[in-house]
């Protein structure tokens, strides 16, 4: 691990406030709400770390699935009492990672997922050339000069619900004139998971193959589906020297919307941050803002909003590895249970990941006739549409 981590490692205290949101209201990591050890949260994995570091510990299976279970959601750095440790909490799990995929000691899981995007170029072991399929009958240009490149990211190629909202968007960026063109078979894996699960060299390796492309290809500005691209196009690949322009679909839309003329809709809407766009990259408004232009749209916050947001349980590479798992106390069911409360009928989410783990959640909850989960692009489509 990284010297300047192992020198500040020590300075948690083990208060426990990591766990909670900032109104105290219920637990906010996903891990510690699954597991109740106070090892699954950030302070008592960060004692378990120092001690792993230290040799007091061996690897086991237990250990790993400790580290590889917390989803990065940074609800500890919003939370933590500790103003010299708190924006490196993250950071130090996945230097711990790295340190393990160095050693080769990962969880068969992590491993699948990253052979899946080492050999196939995507986490989904799919074919790329049907990466494009989601656009089937749209009339969507290659990338060719466009003002923007949009990037649609491997949930948004490959995942039933990922596929619809690549769909939305685009639709709504070619309602609102939009220039932008796609990569479609050439398009690529982000990388964003491949480091937060610990594989810095595949990632670096990954971004490069990006950044050289986009470089090849003259684009100076790109539109993310995902947070998670947005998240390592926008803060890793400058590091690598790939220097664009990079917008979530939703920041694109809210400069946008105001040209796109909607019919008035009747609509109780709760929005689901990203923790991607949210908690990592300061982005709480442009989605609200999005929903607020539709005319007729209520929207009601969660109990748990912003900065307080409850992660779906899919971030820092579980989306795909499954390590937290599933059951009642998985934040994603615990989340849609709290959407359920504002009285909304439609839960609004701007992520893929979300949109999967909401889904998901709502079946097994059995809440199918009670809310809907909706991608933002949608809502809006529908409300042009009519
Ligand atoms: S809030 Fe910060 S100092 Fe307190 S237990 Fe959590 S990581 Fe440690
Ligand atoms: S990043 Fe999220 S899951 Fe990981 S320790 Fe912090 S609060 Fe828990």
């Amino acid at each position: 691990m990284k010297k300047e981590y192992a020198d500040i490692i020590h300075r948690c205290f083990r208060c426990g406030w990591c766990k909670l949101p900032l109104n105290f209201k219920d637990f906010n990591c996903p891990s510690y709400l699954k597991y109740r050890f106070e090892s699954f949260s950030s302070g008592g994995r960060l004692w378990l770390i120092r001690a792993w570091m230290n040799g007091e510990i061996q690897t086991s299976e237990r250990f790993a699935k400790i580290l590889f279970s917390c989803v990065t959601c940074k609800n500890c750095v919003e939370a933590c009492a500790m103003p010299k440790i708190r924006q490196y909490l993250v950071d130090m799990v996945i230097a711990a990672r790295e340190d393990m995929v160095e050693q080769g000691v990962i969880p068969p899981g992590v491993r699948d997922y990253l052979k899946a995007v080492s050999i196939s170029g995507n986490a989904y072991k799919m074919p790329q050339e049907q990466r494009a399929i989601w656009a089937d009958g749209l009339d969507i240009p290659l990338y060719s000069g466009q003002e923007y490149l949009f990037y649609v990211g491997d949930v948004g190629s490959y995942d039933e619900v990922g596929k619809k909202m690549a769909r939305s968007v685009a639709m709504l960026l070619k309602k609102a004139d939009i220039s932008f063109g796609i990569l479609a078979s050439d398009e690529i894996t982000d990388g964003n998971e491949v480091k937060t699960l610990g594989e810095a060299g595949l990632f670096e390796q990954i971004a490069s193959q990006n950044i050289e492309k986009f470089k090849g290809l003259g684009v100076r500005k790109i539109i993310t589906l995902s947070p998670h691209a947005f998240n390592s196009m926008k803060n890793e690949y400058p590091k690598l020297g790939g220097n664009f322009d990079v917008y979530h679909y939703t920041q694109v839309l809210n400069a946008a919307i105001k040209d796109i003329s909607m019919a008035e809709v009747d609509l109780k809407v709760t929005y689901h941050d990203p923790c991607y766009l949210g908690r990592w990259n300061n982005e709480y408004w442009a989605p609200r803002s999005v929903l607020r232009s539709v005319p007729g749209l209520e929207l009601v916050e969660m109990d748990r909003n912003m900065q307080n947001a409850l992660c779906c349980g899919g971030g820092g590479g579980n989306f795909f590895t499954d390590i937290l798992g599933t059951g009642p106390d998985s934040s994603s069911r615990v989340r849609v249970k709290e959407a359920i409360d504002t009285g909304a009928s439609v839960l609004a989410v701007a992520c893929p990941i979300c949109y999967r783990m909401l889904s998901d959640a709502v079946k097994a909850e059995g809440l199918e006739d009670r809310i809907e989960v909706r991608d933002i692009a949608d809502i809006v489509n529908d409300a042009v549409a009519v």
